[in-house]
């Protein structure tokens, strides 16, 4: 493994700070007042990876003040994870969040561990716990986290179903989105959210979908038949 080199010190997040402020200053006098007028009013609930190199208000442009985030190691959404239960929740029950949105990105450490995993010769997806990183204590914290992220990529490794992709590690982490779209789906929050919508109440979630985002070419791209609308 090649040693990782840190640039810049902890003083850069004040002065990289003082240096954006004064920049939107100029640019857009206006802009930190609207941002509490009258409060946040965030467009997306963004489901994504902690990578920094994935970072959602900067690739899209955005700025501060339109997306709600929830990040966390391989983007996923654990339908006993309390963090993301809440998020949901508070995106779509209280900011009236129109569109959910899971991205998964390219050259993903989390999604190359389950798949180095799941093929290991000695793995077995009948064994609890699911050990993903064998150098672990098989209990530690990442490799419950990643539990289901590895039986998934087993389960692809050994799957004969047609798929968009070559390469193991691309399908596998689109098929991890498509895999938290389905959590969030089976939500009460999101069954809640999508009665709603069928009585006639504009307000309140319209759509999930899935997202990969490309590091190495910058671009952010739908993932094909990922769109999920409320069901009639
Ligand atoms: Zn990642």
């Amino acid at each position: 493994m090649s040693e990782l080199t840190h640039k810049l010190t902890e003083s850069d997040l004040v002065s990289g700070n003082q240096e954006w402020e004064k920049h939107k200053h100029e640019i857009e006098p206006d802009f930190f007042r609207a941002q509490v007028a009258p409060s946040q009013a965030p467009t997306f609930l963004w489901f994504g990876c902690s990578d920094s190199r994935v970072a959602e208000a900067t690739i899209t442009g955005l700025g501060p003040g339109v997306i709600f985030v929830q990040r966390n190691i391989a983007n996923q959404f654990l339908p006993d994870d309390i963090n993301a239960l809440s998020v949901l929740a508070y995106a779509v029950d209280v900011l009236k969040v129109p569109h959910v949105v899971v991205v998964g990105h390219t050259d993903c450490g989390g999604a190359r561990a389950s798949l180095g995993a799941a093929r290991r010769e000695d793995f077995d997806p009948a064994d609890r716990p699911v050990v993903t990183l064998p150098n672990e204590d098989p209990e530690a914290p990442l490799n419950r986290w990643l539990a289901s992220q590895t039986l998934l990529a087993h389960s692809l490794q050994v799957s004969s179903k047609p798929h968009n992709h070559s390469d193991p590690l691309a399908r596998l982490t689109e098929a991890n989105v498509l895999m938290q779209i389905d959590n969030i789906c089976n939500t009460e929050t999101v069954k809640k959210a999508w009665a709603k919508r069928n009585s006639g109440h504009a307000h309140t979630l319209e759509s999930i979908s899935g997202y990969i985002y490309d590091i190495e070419a910058g671009k952010l791209l739908r993932i094909e038949g990922s769109l999920r609308h409320p069901p009639h």
